[in-house]
């Protein structure tokens, strides 16, 4: 007898953990509330450790295929001193809309996909409810009922594609008192730019020119290269408030299971999120597979809460900022 799973959320943890679940085995549905956002968004970098763990759902060589590796990175002062050469990292840059359309073509035809916002996941009828649902999940509550509402940073971000020329000395992250710049080409299309900086604006949603219009005061006194930027940016940019989880000490509870952002959003500095959120899924596939779910949070708890943490510290050391949140 299938068991039956219900995802919460159609993202990159989502997806993932339809692809890996055996269908012999679960009958798996995935509940997303906006179809249509798997078109937006911009470049992730994804770490050797989610590339290996994409093969195991047969969607490397397609991610493989339409990412594209920096050929150099540094660090540099805000004010474009360069301090440290990172050489190449291993990492390879993809747009988010074509990692969630590879990773859509790895989903076997028996999942079933339900588009509409779950309200209530204690309604779903199914063995296992898995939060793949977000910085705002609703299953995570379910999980651990203290860790209902994410919380917000200080910090805001701004995200664009440039097609700007960029030079390999200037690749990389700019870091100064309150302001944090990364540049870094990512394929035909340009290079992809961010910025953090603290900021009271709000609430959501942020307008991207207003967001946009601070940076550029904060920046004014920034490296060429990020002004340039900066200026030449438009209202196509994405702008949002850098949300995260509340700290976790389960992921799982009864039927119901929480992984990716859902689990331990953290700050975008160690670049990681996305890459947990593919790990996360098909580890947890592989463990209801076998029945080691148990095993599988004992692992994954102390890993990524660790990640959350870190994360956290390198943005406050990035932007030296010292004071409380
Ligand atoms: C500025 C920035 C830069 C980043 N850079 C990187 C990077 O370089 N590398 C990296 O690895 N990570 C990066 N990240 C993090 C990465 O974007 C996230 O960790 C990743 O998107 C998490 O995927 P997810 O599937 O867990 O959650 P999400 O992407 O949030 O997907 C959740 C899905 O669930 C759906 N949903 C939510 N609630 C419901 C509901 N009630 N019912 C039905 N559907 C629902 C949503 O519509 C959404 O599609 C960055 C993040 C930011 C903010």
């Amino acid at each position: 007898m299938r068991r039956q799973v219900a995802v919460v959320g159609g993202g990159i943890a989502g997806l993932t953990l339809a692809a890996a679940l055996d269908p012999r085995r679960f009958a798996v549905t995935v509940h997303e509330a906006e179809p249509e956002r798997a078109g937006a968004g911009f470049a992730l970098g994804l770490w050797p450790a989610a590339l290996r763990a994409l093969s195991r759902i047969g969607a490397r060589e397609a991610v493989a295929a339409l990412g594209h590796r920096p050929p150099g990175a540094g660090l540099h002062t805000i004010a474009g001193r360069r301090l440290l050469p990172l050489g190449s990292p291993p990492l390879i840059m993809v747009q988010r809309p074509d990692l969630l359309a590879a990773l859509r073509a790895a989903v076997p035809p028996e999942v079933r996909m339900s588009s509409g916002e779950v309200s209530d996941p204690a309604a779903l009828d199914a063995d296992l409810v898995i939060g793949a649902d977000g910085v705002r999940s609703r299953v995570r509550p379910l999980v651990q009922p203290s860790a209902a509402e994410r919380l917000p940073t200080p910090y805001v971000a701004l995200r664009g594609l440039t097609t700007l020329p960029v030079r390999v000395r200037e690749i990389g992250e700019y870091w100064g008192r309150g302001r944090l710049f990364g540049i870094v080409p990512a394929g035909p299309s340009g290079a992809y730019w961010f910025t953090s900086h603290r900021s009271a604006l709000g609430p959501e949603p942020l307008d991207p020119e207003v967001v946009l219009a601070e940076a550029r005061a904060v920046f004014a006194t920034a490296a060429p290269i990020v002004r340039t930027v900066l200026d030449r940016a438009g209202p196509e940019v994405s702008a949002t408030r850098i949300w995260t989880a509340p700290p976790m000490r389960r992921y799982v509870r009864g039927r119901y299971a929480v992984i990716g952002d859902a689990a331990h959003a953290m700050t975008p500095n160690l670049g990681r999120g996305a890459c947990e959120a593919i790990i996360d899924a098909v580890t947890l596939a592989a463990a209801m597979e076998r029945g080691t779910v148990a095993t599988w949070q004992a692992r994954r708890v102390p890993l990524t809460q660790g990640y959350r943490v870190a994360s956290g510290a390198l943005m406050r050391l990035a932007l030296q900022d010292l004071r409380r949140q």
